[in-house]
């Protein structure tokens, strides 16, 4: 019987320690970067740098280091039940999962470049990059449309050995401390965009690429955000900068998203626990007319129904990973599953934590506990790797692969015709008296 919901002591011995290091060593460098997201990014900044490198040797000393990766690439080679397990701790804090070398989006790049990259882009860019020591870009959007990659119109066309890039990008998070971006590019407009875009690998400081503004998110300085507005002016690059082939851009793109969406699906199982835990700890706490919160049937319905939301959304969270470590790829089924969870992080995003937020009243909106910080994040899951929208598209499309049209008019749970052959199978019991008890019984 293989359906088992227990973690080996062995690994609980680990997410424990994770645990403790992740309350006492990390946790506490949020509070004191409080606001400032993007540093988590910065490589130049020399106190961040000072302050991490004595916990990401301590992860290392601990085998725990980017522990999405294959022990081939340097990592622990846990597989994504694990990952989940350890990114329900990981995603509490801001700046774990680069202490953890598991950040987002250096993860998808460094798998980009393990798989595609040729030996000076692995020397140059994979290695610095799995050490932590340098970030990566991923540049797909475009302002024009970021859901519909059929609206893309940033395009390379060669010219001898080099690709000239010419257009424009959107969003493209943390460019601007990025060594390298990875930019989607329209390199056929003949056939589909599917078939005809590539992924090109630019260095920073290209000529060419240039960055129009900086955009920022809710509540941060307007010219001051690490989402980079980017135009490339003929920038160039050598043609073996083309990762995965040219026309090859989406299969390996989608490789690496696949991986991505569901990432932040564990981690945000960690932001719900969070919430749920300060909604719980008001409710016993707050007394207002005439009695506790918690005391409140309105309000046990929040905890309740919270409480069970974020089981089932853990719960199939975990699925998903284990239908990846299940089938070793990104199939058609893991594909469906992932796009599910997609989905679902918005919703339950948008659920829990407006309860948890509201339960604190003016509080809760305040610049003095994470909530109002957590509320924030209710949009950016719903959109970043696509919106809900499009990933509900999807799960829809693969579900109704697997059924057929009735062969009728009627539905084929239509009850007259199953009740006329469930009589012909048991004709020989329907007695004239059996079927009148039936019919007055
Ligand atoms: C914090 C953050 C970081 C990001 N980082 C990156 C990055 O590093 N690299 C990168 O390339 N991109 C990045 N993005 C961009 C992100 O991938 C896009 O925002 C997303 O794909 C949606 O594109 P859009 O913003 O152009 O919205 P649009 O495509 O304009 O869609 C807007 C809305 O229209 C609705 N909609 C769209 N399609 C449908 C449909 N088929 N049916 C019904 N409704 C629909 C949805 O409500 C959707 O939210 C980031 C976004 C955020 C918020």
């Amino acid at each position: 019987m293989a359906w088992d919901f227990e973690t080996e002591p062995e690994f609980q011995e680990k997410l424990d320690w994770m645990d403790e290091f992740v309350r006492e060593e990390v946790e506490p460098l949020d509070l004191l970067f409080r606001g400032k997201s993007d540093v988590v990014f910065d490589m130049k900044n020399e106190l961040v740098v000072k302050l991490l490198a004595p916990l990401k040797q301590e992860v290392k000393k601990r085998d725990l280091w980017a522990c999405h990766l294959t022990p081939d690439l340097g990592g622990g080679g846990y597989g994504q039940v694990k990952l989940a397990l350890m990114n329900e701790i990981l995603g509490r804090s801001m700046f774990a999962s680069r202490v953890f070398g598991c950040q987002a989006p250096d993860t998808g790049n460094a798998e980009l470049i393990a798989h595609y990259g040729n030996d000076s882009q692995k020397d140059k860019y994979l290695k610095p990059l799995l050490e932590g020591e340098i970030v990566s870009c991923f540049s797909m959007t475009e302002p024009a449309g970021g859901s519909d990659p059929k609206t893309f119109t940033c395009k390379a066309w060669r010219e001898g050995d080099e690709y000239v890039i010419e257009g424009e990008k959107w969003f493209a998070s943390n460019a601007k401390y990025a060594e390298f971006l990875l930019v989607v590019v329209v390199t056929d407009p003949e056939v589909p965009i599917y078939k005809g875009a590539s992924i090109l690998l630019v260095p920073k400081d290209t000529p060419g690429m240039e960055f129009v503004r900086n955009v920022g998110l809710a509540g941060e300085r307007i010219g001051h955000g690490a989402h980079a507005y980017l135009r490339f002016n003929k920038a160039r690059v050598p043609v073996e900068n083309c990762i995965g082939g040219e026309g090859q851009g989406f299969v390996a793109a989608q490789t690496r998203l696949g991986g991505g969406r569901i990432h932040h699906a564990m981690r945000t199982v960690a932001t719900l626990k969070k919430a749920f835990d300060m909604m719980c700890e008001r409710a016993l706490s707050r007394f207002t007319q005439g009695s506790l919160l918690a005391e409140k049937q309105l309000v046990q319905q929040m905890i309740g129904d919270s409480y069970t939301e974020i089981l089932q959304f853990r719960l199939h969270v975990m699925y998903a990973a284990w239908l990846i470590d299940k089938h070793k790829k990104y199939n058609r089924e893991v594909r469906k599953e992932i796009a599910a969870t997609k989905v679902a992080t918005g919703h339950i995003m948008k659920s829990v934590i407006y309860r948890a937020l509201h339960l604190h009243g003016a509080l809760g909106v305040s610049n003095e506990l994470p909530l109002a910080g957590m509320w924030n994040q209710v949009g950016i899951m719903a959109t970043v790797d696509g919106p809900s929208e499009v990933h509900s598209i999807s799960v829809a499309k693969q579900v109704l692969r697997d059924y057929e049209p009735s062969p009728g008019l009627f539905p084929t749970a239509h009850l007259l015709p199953k009740i006329e052959a469930a009589r012909d199978k048991y004709a020989e019991y329907l007695t004239e008296e059996n079927m009148h008890w039936i019919a007055n019984s």
